[in-house]
């Protein structure tokens, strides 16, 4: 049976302040003190995971023993089809440099590169929550946008691959539109429903 959520802090299990950021804006009209795995100093686990959900649960658990407290991990990634889904859940480790940093202009032309010949230009960006509390136990949702890669990149907000994605049905990339716009329908907002109608929300309606 699903595990509600009763509890009133709750870790971001990320180090990735542009996920914390729309965590937090996703997580704004709840009542819970939310802090971050990057600002209590917590180790970064391996992902190791072979998909979106292992890596989510995984992250969330690691975040979950440290502080003993409940946690959220976000595991999300960027596909495109004509390179049959990558770079998918290697979406941060594709954007890596020799020194360890990330590059994602590079990694955006690099995509562009290998697919700009292809007879489409679908992709997608997919994401798995996992909600782990420190006893082990671990609820997952997932969500997923599909679109188009578009060529040049265009716009400054947002994050990783969010100049070169227009949603399905849309003009604008995830980088041009507005923080609201994104969170009413990205995959991390699909997957975020997901979990508040599951654990979050009142039980009467
Ligand atoms: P991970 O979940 O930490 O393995 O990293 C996921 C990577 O996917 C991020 O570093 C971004 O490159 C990419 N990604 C995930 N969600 C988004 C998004 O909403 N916009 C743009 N890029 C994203």
């Amino acid at each position: 049976m699903t595990r509600r959520f009763d509890e009133s802090k709750l870790v971001i299990a990320s180090h990735n302040d542009g996920k914390v950021r729309e965590i937090r804006d996703l997580l704004s009209p709840y009542l819970i003190t939310l802090t971050s795995a990057g600002a209590l100093g917590l180790p970064e686990p391996e992902e190791t995971g072979t998909t979106f959900a292992e890596n989510a649960a995984l992250k969330a658990h690691a975040s979950a023993a440290s502080s003993r407290l409940p946690a959220l991990a976000d595991d999300s990634g960027f596909s495109v089809a004509a390179l049959d889904g990558a770079p998918g859940i290697h979406a941060a480790r594709f954007a890596e440099r020799e020194d360890g940093t990330r590059d994602f202009e590079w990694a955006m032309e690099r995509l562009h590169e290998a697919s700009k010949d292809a007879d489409n230009n679908l992709a997608w960006f997919t994401c798995a929550l996992a909600l782990a509390w420190p006893d082990g136990h671990t609820e997952i949702f997932e969500g997923r946008i599909t679109g188009a890669l578009i060529w040049p990149p265009r716009g400054d907000r947002g994050f990783g691959y969010d100049p070169i994605f227009v949603a399905a049905g849309e003009t604008e990339t995830f980088g041009e539109v507005s923080p609201e716009a994104k969170h009413a329908i990205s995959h991390r907002a699909i997957a975020f429903q997901k979990m508040i109608e599951a654990c979050f929300a009142d039980s009467d309606g």
